[in-house]
């Protein structure tokens, strides 16, 4: 094994040290592990209640009418996120459009859309209009308000309490820190929270943007009560394996009307051909516990190796985690570029390239990324991602398999050691 990492360049400190954190992390990475067995559970029982069998992984074309495949795995992610049905489809391009999706189909001229967690994700901004858009929301006469969390992360329910209005018809909350310094909400406190507003004004919908969350907890936000529950395929649910896709999980009544939205009105969930994607999207899902397992075990090796190296690292070493993400400030350009450096040459695809800092439209400085995947883009593989401005923080998540996050943080602490950033 050592004559195999010393193959592909980490040395003896590297390891050694590595060795001892390791060691540290037995009792958390039980728990994963026990997690990752629950969640496997609930997806095997939700795959056999839905009666999934090999005639699920036919391709259909055209207009797709009475997609066996695509209705049983809507039943399936139903079952899995204990809501009333399902929109699970390859033509929901990503994430943001599943979003946008959600919001678009659940809302009409004069609603107002209420944020509960802040700032939504960057990508929402356009969608909502908070930066104006073609089509945005806005454009459609759906207003919006946004109440902050607290210093210490957790909602502020006074200032929830004095947003809502008579129009407000739609609350939204972020699970992910996505690439903020907050924390991230637990499923519980999102729970919480939907109690509160249901508690004012039962009819409002609350949606829940859970990318980054599926399969962290051994409970969803939709177990409490989120009326919408949305995610990206090329995330935790798609196990690596969905080659593209979006989810919402939820009540009959919001799912219609996204149905309604994506294709036509009057058609809604009967079209939409699945092309041969079906078989990847219930094998990625039948992984996605142990895939999610896997990430989170290298998002906790990397907190925990680079905080005792004298780092801030967000979420803290020792936090508990309700997402995937982990966060190293290394407070100088070279440490984020070595370290992005490092996950691309563990990378089983495009390994030979040298990602460099470069300027990105929607970025106000450059930004250093690094991937090699073999969806584009998918950020349940292993990848990194920086701007180069204070406080110098990477963003790292993902790793298919243990194993290979384990490499790419050795190869990542590798650099920064050859470089005399770090002393071992
Ligand atoms: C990734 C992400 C999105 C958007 O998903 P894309 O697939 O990149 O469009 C939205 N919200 C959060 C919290 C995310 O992490």
């Amino acid at each position: 094994m050592e004559q195999l990492y010393e193959s592909l360049g980490i040395s003896r400190p590297v390891l050694d040290f590595a060795g001892k954190i390791l060691d540290s992390l037995e009792e958390r990475f039980r728990e994963i592990d026990d997690m990752a067995e629950y969640n496997q559970l609930k997806v095997i029982r939700a795959m056999q209640e839905a009666r999934v069998s090999a005639e699920c992984f036919q391709a259909t074309s055209g207009y797709g009418y009475n997609d066996l495949g695509r209705e049983t795995l809507e039943r399936v992610y139903a079952l899995t996120f204990h809501t009333e049905d399902a929109l699970v489809r390859p033509q929901i391009t990503c994430g943001t459009h599943a979003l946008a999706l959600a919001l678009s189909s659940n809302l009409r001229p004069g609603d107002e859309l209420l944020s509960i967690s802040g700032k939504p994700y960057d990508t929402l901004e356009e969608v909502i209009g908070i930066r104006p858009s073609c089509g945005s929301l806005s454009e459609y006469g759906i207003t919006y308000a946004q109440t902050e969390l607290k210093e210490d992360g957790s909602f502020n329910y006074d200032a929830i309490r004095n947003a809502i209005r008579p129009n407000t018809r739609m609350v939204a909350i972020q699970r992910s820190k996505g690439y903020l310094t907050r924390p991230t909400l637990s499923a519980e406190q999102i729970g919480e929270a939907i109690a509160f507003v249901k508690g004012i004004r039962p009819d409002i919908i609350c949606m829940v943007d859970n990318c980054y969350g599926e399969f962290v907890e051994k409970l969803e936000p939709s177990d409490f009560g989120a009326d919408m529950t949305v995610g990206s395929l090329i995330k935790n649910p798609g196990g690596g394996l969905a080659p593209i896709g979006g989810y919402i999980a939820g009540t009959k009544e919001c799912i219609e009307r996204a149905a309604y939205r994506l294709t036509s009105p009057g058609l809604g969930k009967e079209v939409g051909a699945t092309l041969g994607v079906m078989q990847s999207f219930y094998q990625g899902f039948f992984l996605a516990p142990v895939v999610t397992a896997a990430a989170l075990k290298g998002a906790i090796f990397a907190a925990n190796i680079y905080e005792s190296l004298g780092f801030k690292v967000v979420p803290g070493a020792k936090e508990k985690r309700y997402d995937i993400i982990q966060a190293v400030e290394f407070g100088f350009p070279e440490g984020v570029i070595a370290f992005c450096e490092g996950i691309q040459a563990a990378a089983p695809v495009d390994s030979y390239v040298t990602p460099e800092p470069w300027a990105m439209p929607g970025y106000d400085s450059d930004v250093i990324m690094a991937a090699g995947a073999f969806v584009q883009g998918s950020s349940i593989e292993l990848s990194a991602d920086g701007p180069i401005k204070p406080p110098y923080a990477v963003y790292f998540q993902g790793g298919l398999t243990w194993p290979h996050a384990k490499l790419g943080i050795l190869k990542s602490l590798q650099r920064l050691y050859e470089k005399g950033y770090v002393t071992l």
